[in-house]
C-alpha cells in the first residue's frame, strides 16, 4: 500500500460548506480524470482514518486538487480537514475508481457527487471535446451549487441545475426522477455518468435502464 505525505499549498472556499485543497503532487503520482484516492489527515490520531476523495485537477497539472464537502455536524475526517491550514499535511494512498470518460453523454450528479465530473469536464474543455456532453446537477438549495460559474462557462446550455428544497429564479425546482429524465433526454443510447448519494445513484440508474439506457453505458461508482 502506497502512502504519500503531501503539504497543503492553498485552501479556498468554494461554497458555504465546500473547500478546495491544493496540495503537492508526489513524484510519479498519476491518475485518470474521475479517479479518487484515500486521504487521511497527518495529525496524531487521524493518520489511519482514511476517506475517499476524488482528484478535481487534471493529471498533467503540477499540483493535486481536492474539492471537499465539510461535515461539521459530527467529528469525522471532513471536520478535521476543515480545520487545516496551508502548510499542514495530508496522507494520500493508492489511486482507484470506476468513473471514467467513455464518450459524449449526460453527467448526472447529486451534491458533492459532482466531484469526479469536475476533472472530466475540465479535461474535455481543455481538449476542445466538450460538445455532446451535458450536466444535470441536483442540489438542495442554490447556495449548495459547486462551481456554478465554471460549469456554466464550460457547458453553456448543457448545464441544467435542479433544486430540491428551494424555488429560485433561473433554476428548475424538481427532483431528478424518471419523468424529469424523460423530459430532458431524447436519446437513451448515449453514455450516462451518475454520481451522488447511494440512493440517488440507484434510483437514477434504475430509471435510466427503464427508459432504455444500455446498462453497460451507465457509468457509476460501485
Ligand atoms: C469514490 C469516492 C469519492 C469521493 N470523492 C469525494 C470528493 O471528491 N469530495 C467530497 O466532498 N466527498 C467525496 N466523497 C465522499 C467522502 O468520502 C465522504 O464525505 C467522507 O468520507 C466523509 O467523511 P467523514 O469522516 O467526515 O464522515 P463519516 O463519519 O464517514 O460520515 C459520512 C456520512 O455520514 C453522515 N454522518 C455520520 N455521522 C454523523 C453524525 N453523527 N451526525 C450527522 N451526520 C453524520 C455524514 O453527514 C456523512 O454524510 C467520495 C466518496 C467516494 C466513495
Amino acid at each position: 500500500m502506497e502512502e504519500h505525505k503531501v503539504k497543503i499549498k492553498r485552501i479556498e472556499k468554494v461554497t458555504h460548506d465546500v473547500k478546495r485543497f491544493i496540495v503537492d503532487k508526489p513524484e510519479g503520482y498519476s491518475f485518470i480524470s474521475g479517479q479518487a484516492t484515500e486521504v487521511a489527515v497527518s495529525k496524531k490520531g487521524w493518520e489511519d482514518e482514511r476517506r475517499p476523495f476524488t482528484f478535481t485537477s487534471l493529471n498533467e497539472d503540477p499540483h493535486l486538487e481536492f474539492t471537499i464537502k465539510i461535515y461539521d455536524d459530527h467529528g469525522g475526517v471532513t471536520h478535521q480537514l476543515g480545520l487545516l491550514e496551508p502548510g499542514d499535511e495530508l496522507l494520500l494512498h493508492d489511486v482507484w475508481g470506476a468513473i471514467r470518460y467513455k464518450g459524449p453523454g449526460v453527467f448526472i450528479a447529486g451534491g458533492a457527487g459532482v466531484t469526479p465530473f469536475i476533472s472530466i469536464l475540465r479535461m474535455l474543455a481543455k481538449q476542445g471535446k466538450i460538445s455532446g456532453n451535458r450536466l444535470l446537477f441536483s442540489n438542495k438549495t442554490s447556495k449548495d451549487i459547486i462551481l456554478r460559474e465554471e460549469f456554466q462557462k464550460i457547458l453553456g446550455a448543457g448545464f441544467v441545475n435542479t433544486l430540491t428544497r428551494e424555488d429560485h429564479p433561473g433554476h428548475v425546482s424538481r427532483r431528478i426522477n424518471k419523468n424529469f429524465l424523460k423530459e430532458k433526454i431524447s436519446d437513451f443510447s448515449q453514455h450516462f455518468y451518475v454520481c451522488g448519494p447511494q440512493s440517488f445513484v440507484e434510483d437514477i440508474s434504475s430509471s435510466l435502464k427503464q427508459l432504455g439506457a444500455d446498462p453497460d453505458s451507465v457509468v457509476f461508482e460501485e
